[in-house]
């Protein structure tokens, strides 16, 4: 290693260190001692984006003059990793942090004007930003999406319906994939990624019961004749698919650190509770079964850990190959998968504490499921892989 790569280092790691120290605080201060009241009454205060807004989180890695700052994906993923590790609500994170989903398509693809007015007011916490591809006739083919958008003049009229969108209900800002034309040959063309203000005439939304992700708010989007203005097209008409597979890729990296730090979160509370808990005259950690269950969890955990420090430390780098691509999908497989073991191990060890709600590990095991299917379910995750190595 030489001087300037060290001194590059241990400038990252400050930086990585004071950011740290801020989710530490924010977390403790403001999440944690109202996280299963907010889980319970289904919402989480729209004050929260304020703050977050404030501390510099919801602005990481959007450009300094629309109100953001810059952050490599190491930095990104602490936040998501430490957020959920601490708060332990998938709900929280996914709400709360929905706008990298729905902004970067306006980022890349949005006219000057359109960034500059969406983007600050979101960054700034004042405004909410959602994307909208999922519809009741499915996910996982996006190529196959109904919703359609026809150019009138001036503007377009969509029509349609969107179904499971996260922050649905209360978004100003909902980034929408349309049809605009028929298939390409490869099944992908004719979609069109279009912005949509949520004040429009047409537009209904109507909120979804889950499994988890309580303080999430889920909807049902139905668009009946929604005028919108052309110039709220992203990208070129017809590129959309192209923009949505992109976007995949940032929230996979986000979700694979979202279940890291939800797996920590059930090894912690689990090793709290053998710590402490006596069965038999001695406490769980003291019985070799307990302890292995620990050893078992912290092994998944070690690997997914190293696998998302590689794969961040590659587009840190610029790396966005289809290797790296396949490596993504992999990635929130194998996280997915260490979290789903740890979550299980948890409520386990923690008895039927672990079944009572207010634990950590019982949200957590509720919300294993939306992580293994939400952003591309595991089997979709695999063919993509195994299409990106050439298999
Ligand atoms: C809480 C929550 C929040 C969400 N937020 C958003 C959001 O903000 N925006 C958004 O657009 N969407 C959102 N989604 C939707 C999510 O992205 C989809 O659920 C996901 O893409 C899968 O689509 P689907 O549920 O329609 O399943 P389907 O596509 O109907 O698939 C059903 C099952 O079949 C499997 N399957 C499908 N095709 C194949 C195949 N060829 N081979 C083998 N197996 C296959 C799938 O992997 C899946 O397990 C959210 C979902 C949830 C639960």
């Amino acid at each position: 290693m030489n001087a300037t790569t060290s001194i590059i280092d241990s400038e990252q790691q400050e930086i990585l260190t004071a950011l740290t120290d801020t989710l530490t605080r924010f977390s403790t201060r403001e999440i944690e001692p109202n996280i299963h009241a907010w889980d319970e009454a289904g919402e989480f205060p729209r004050s929260l984006y304020l703050r977050a807004a404030e501390l510099g989180l919801l602005g990481m890695g959007y450009p300094e003059h629309l109100g953001g700052s810059p952050a490599t994906w190491r930095m990104r993923n602490t936040v998501s990793q430490q957020l959920s590790r601490m708060g332990g609500s998938g709900g929280l994170l996914a709400s709360l942090f929905t706008h990298n989903i729905g902004l970067p398509p306006v980022l890349r693809y949005g006219s000057e004007t359109l960034q500059q007015q969406v983007i600050p007011p979101v960054l700034r916490g004042e405004k909410i930003a959602a994307l909208a591809i999922t519809e009741p006739s499915g996910g996982s083919d996006v190529a196959a999406l109904r919703c359609t958008a026809r150019r009138d003049g001036s503007d377009y009229i969509i029509n349609g319906e969107k179904v499971f969108i996260t922050s649905g209900m209360r978004a100003d800002y909902i980034t929408v994939a349309v049809r605009t034309g028929e298939a390409g040959s490869k099944g992908s063309g004719g979609i069109s990624m279009i912005l949509v203000p949520t004040d429009v005439a047409g537009l209904s939304r109507t909120r979804l019961e889950k499994m988890g992700w309580w303080c999430s708010d889920t909807a049902h989007l139905r668009f009946d004749n929604v005028r919108v203005p052309a110039a709220n097209l992203l990208g070129d008409e017809g590129a959309g698919f192209k923009i949505i597979m992109t976007n995949f890729n940032g929230e996979r990296l986000s979700m694979s650190a979202m279940a890291l730090g939800f797996a920590q979160a059930c090894f912690d509370e689990a090793l709290d509770w053998a710590r402490q808990r006596k069965t038999f005259g001695a406490t769980l950690l003291e019985h070799q079964v307990i302890r292995h269950k620990l050893v078992d969890m912290q092994m998944r955990i070690s690997s997914t850990q190293a696998w998302i420090d590689a794969v961040t430390a590659r587009v840190d780098a610029g790396d966005t190959s289809a290797d790296w691509v396949a490596q993504v999908c992999m990635l929130k497989n194998h996280a997915s998968q260490t979290m789903q073991f740890c979550a299980d191990q948890a409520v386990q060890i923690l008895g039927a504490m672990g079944f009572m709600r207010g634990t950590k590990s019982e949200r957590i095991y509720r919300e294993v499921k939306v992580m293994m299917i939400g952003g591309g379910a595991e089997e979709i995750m695999k063919e993509l892989a195994a299409r990106q190595l050439g298999l």
